[in-house]
């Protein structure tokens, strides 16, 4: 009898419809759509291109190319950044996985699910569509260790 009470509840609780795609549907926060890379509060790419998220892939779909920051070109807040991220959303099996594994939260997921293509060379998404904007707003410039001033540069 008490398995039935949360049946009837929902029988009883107002029906909601979605109007998609006339209106954006409405996701949980902790729906794991289409992947974001993300910036710090200075604009620099937090991804550090230190490997633990395409190592814990289960799936082998992410490839990183990982380069050195210099003292003139600043791009993450640490020593290296990723020069190629790509996900190839053919692969992926949204686990969440890479997510969890990475250390600077530089990887998370979005609300985007709009991936459906009749090209799969469409879906492996690179690091310049997954990035997010440059957050607005006066950024302070960054001294580097050779204490010459760089700011973020764009993609
Ligand atoms: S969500 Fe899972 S399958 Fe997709 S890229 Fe991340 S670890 Fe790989
Ligand atoms: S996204 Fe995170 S785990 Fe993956 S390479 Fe960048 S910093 Fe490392």
């Amino acid at each position: 009898m008490q398995g039935t009470c949360p049946n009837h509840w929902k029988m009883l609780s107002p029906t909601v419809t979605e109007f998609y795609p006339d209106e954006p549907p409405r996701f949980e926060e902790r729906f794991r759509g289409a992947h974001v890379l993300q910036r710090d509060e200075n604009g620099l790419e937090k991804c550090v291109a230190c490997f633990l998220c395409s190592a814990a892939c289960p799936s082998n779909c992410i490839y990183i190319e990982a380069a050195e920051n210099t003292d003139t070109m600043r791009i993450s807040g640490g020593e290296r950044y990723a020069r190629v991220y790509n996900i190839d959303y053919n692969r992926c099996i949204f686990c969440g996985y890479c997510v969890e594994a990475c250390p600077t939260d530089a990887i998370t997921h979005g609300h985007g699910f709009e991936l459906a293509s009749y090209n799969t060379s469409t879906l492996v998404k690179r690091k310049e569509d997954m990035l997010a904007p440059i957050p607005p707003g006066p950024k302070p410039s960054m001294v580097t260790a050779c204490g010459e001033v760089a700011k973020p540069q764009p993609v």
